[in-house]
C-alpha cells in the first residue's frame, strides 16, 4: 500500500547530525542551499520517528490517542501510521510545502526551527476568549540577565504599538503582577514553562483574559536588529506573542508576524503584520474600519459602539463539519460553539467566499454545508488546515423545478438527503442528484414541529433522532422518533452572550 511505503522511507539524519551542539556557527543545509542558524544546544541531533510524533502532538497536529493501536513487537501504544502521515501532511500544508506525507529534507528542516510554543492547529472545541475592555495592563516579573531593563521595556512598548494601531486598545504598565492582565517573564529552560519536549520553543503566550508571556532566558536575543545575524529578533517575537495575548492564532503565511517559526532562512523577508493579520484581528473584535474607529477614538466607547449586538433573532442556522454553528440574519453570520457566541456578526461573504447576501435556509450533511438563497443552492466545505470554508465543487446549483416553493427552512436526514420546508409542505431533497425524491404535507410526516421553523440541527451530526429545531427567536429540542418537542427556550437564553 502506497501510504505505508511512503512513511519513514527516509530516515533523515541529514546535515544536522554532529552540527547541532557546535555552538553558534551557521551551517548550510545540503538540500535547499539556504543558511539556517542552528544555535540551541538542545536541538535534536536526529529527527527520528519518536521526535516527529512528539512534534506533531506538541503543536496540535495529532490528537485522539484512544484510537492508538498496540504494537505487536513492543506491546506499546502506537499511533496508526496513516494517522501520523495525515498529521504530517497537515503540517506540510500549514508550512506551505507540498503535502507529501514524507519526511523529506524540507520538512525536517522546518521541523527543527526554533518556534513559538503555542499550537498551530486547535481543536474545534477550543473557545477563543477576547478582551472585553479597552485598557489592558501589563507587568514584567523576571527580566533577562543579558538585556538591559530599559531596552526590554522599549522593545515591549514598540511591540504593543504595532497592534495598537490595528485595534483601539491601550496597554498600560502597572507595578504589580497580581494587578496586571498580562505578565511577561524570562524563564530558564529548566523551568517547565515550555511544555515542549522537542525543546524548540523559545517563547509562548496564553490568550485573554489572564495572559502570560514566557520568553526563554537561555536564548541569544537580538535587539534592534544589531544581532540579526546571530540572534533571534526579540521585537518580532514580542509582537508575535502579543498577537496571542489579543486572541490571534498562528498563520500559515510565512510572511506573517503570526507564523509559528521564529528561525528564518537568510533569504527570507522579515515577518510583518500582514493585511490578513489586521483583518483577522479586526474580525475578532469586529472593528469595522479605521475611519469608524477614529470616530470612536475614546477607547472607553469601544464596547458600546463597535461591537455588533448578540444574537436575538435569526433567519437560518446550521452546524459546520467541525461542530461550530453558523447563524444567519440579514447579511450577517455569527459563529457559535457549545451555545457560546464566538464572533460578532460579520458579513456572510467574509466567512463564506462568494456567498449570497442572505440565507433563507441551510443544512449540513456530512462535510457539505448547504445554503439556499431564493432558488440558488450554495455548497461549502471546511478545510482541515485552518477550518476556513471554501465553495464546494459543482455549486452553486439551481433548485430543481419540481420543488415549486421557495424553501424557508431545512434540516438534514441521516441518509444524506435534506428536508426543505415552506409553510405546510416539505420536500425530501437528494443533494447528489439535485432533485426531490418525495413531496408531502409537513403535518403528516413531521407532526408537532414548531410553527415558523427556520432550521433543524441534529444534536449528533448525521443522526436524525433528536434535533435542535429553531424558529426566528426560539429553540426547541425535537425528538423525531416520537415526534414530540422535549424542551424549548429563547435564543437569548440558549446562547451565552455577555459582550
Ligand atoms: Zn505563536
Amino acid at each position: 500500500m502506497l501510504l505505508k511505503s511512503f512513511w519513514f522511507a527516509t530516515i533523515f539524519a541529514i546535515a544536522v547530525q554532529g552540527c547541532v551542539s557546535s555552538g553558534d556557527s551557521p551551517i548550510e543545509s545540503e538540500h535547499d542551499g539556504r543558511i539556517l542558524e542552528l544555535k540551541s544546544n538542545r536541538r535534536p541531533a536526529v529527527l527520528d520517528e519518536r521526535f516527529i510524533e512528539t512534534y506533531l502532538k506538541t503543536f496540535g497536529y495529532l490528537r485522539n490517542e484512544q484510537e492508538n493501536v498496540t504494537s505487536e513487537e513492543s506491546g506499546e501504544k502506537q499511533i496508526p501510521k496513516e494517522k501520523l502521515q495525515n498529521a504530517l501532511i497537515t503540517f506540510q500544508e500549514f508550512m506551505g510545502i507540498p503535502g507529501t506525507g514524507k519526511v523529506d529534507a524540507q520538512t525536517s528542516s522546518l521541523m527543527m526551527r526554533k518556534r513559538c510554543g503555542n499550537a498551530d492547529i486547535h481543536p474545534s472545541t477550543d473557545i477563543l476568549a477576547l478582551w472585553k475592555k479597552s485598557v489592558v495592563t501589563w507587568n514584567i516579573t523576571h527580566f533577562s540577565k543579558t538585556i538591559k531593563e530599559s531596552d526590554f521595556r522599549e522593545q515591549l512598548h514598540q511591540a504593543f504599538a504595532a497592534w495598537e494601531i490595528v485595534i483601539s486598545m491601550d496597554f498600560v504598565e502597572v507595578d504589580r503582577a497580581d494587578k496586571a492582565d498580562i505578565v511577561f517573564s524570562f524563564e530558564d529552560s529548566e523551568n517547565d514553562w515550555q511544555r515542549d519536549p522537542t525543546h524548540l520553543t523559545i517563547a509562548r503566550a496564553s490568550g485573554p483574559i489572564s495572559s502570560r508571556v514566557w520568553i526563554s532566558a537561555d536564548e541569544h536575543w537580538g535587539i534592534n536588529n544589531e544581532l540579526e545575524q546571530t540572534g533571534t529578533d526579540l521585537f518580532n517575537v514580542l509582537v508575535h506573542e502579543i498577537g496571542h495575548v489579543l486572541g490571534m492564532r498562528h498563520s500559515p503565511d510565512s510572511g506573517s508576524m503570526m507564523h509559528p517559526l521564529f528561525e528564518r532562512s537568510m533569504n527570507q523577508d522579515r515577518p510583518v503584520v500582514t493585511p490578513d493579520d489586521v483583518e483577522r484581528l479586526r474580525n475578532l473584535y469586529n472593528v469595522a474600519d479605521p475611519q469608524q474607529q477614529s470616530a470612536e477614538n475614546d477607547p472607553a466607547n469601544l464596547n458600546e459602539t463597535s461591537l455588533t449586538k448578540c444574537i436575538k433573532s435569526i433567519q437560518s442556522a446550521t452546524h459546520a463539519p467541525d461542530g461550530r454553528w453558523l447563524v444567519f440574519k440579514d447579511d450577517k453570520v455569527w459563529q457559535t460553539l457549545n451555545h457560546t457566541v464566538m464572533t460578532k456578526g460579520i458579513e456572510i461573504f467574509q466567512v463564506l467566499p462568494s456567498a449570497p447576501t442572505y440565507v433563507n435556509a441551510s443544512a449540513t450533511v456530512g462535510d457539505l454545508m448547504i445554503l439556499i438563497s431564493d432558488r440558488q443552492i450554495f455548497g461549502y466545505r471546511q478545510t482541515k488546515r485552518n477550518g476556513q470554508f471554501e465553495p464546494a465543487e459543482g455549486y452553486p446549483k439551481e433548485l430543481h423545478s419540481r420543488v415549486l416553493f421557495y424553501p424557508e427552512a431545512a434540516f438534514p436526514l441521516a441518509n444524506g438527503s435534506i428536508i426543505l420546508l415552506s409553510d405546510n409542505v416539505f420536500a425530501t431533497y437528494d443533494l447528489e442528484n439535485n432533485a426531490p425524491t418525495f413531496l408531502n404535507d409537513k403535518n403528516v410526516y413531521f407532526p408537532n414541529l414548531p410553527e415558523k421553523l427556520v432550521s433543524g440541527i441534529p444534536q449528533i451530526p448525521d443522526s436524525d433522532n433528536v434535533y435542535w429545531m429553531l424558529t426566528d427567536s426560539d429553540i426547541y429540542e425535537y425528538d423525531a422518533r416520537i415526534q414530540q418537542i422535549l424542551n424549548s427556550e429563547s435564543l437569548t437564553t440558549f446562547f451565552t452572550c455577555d459582550f
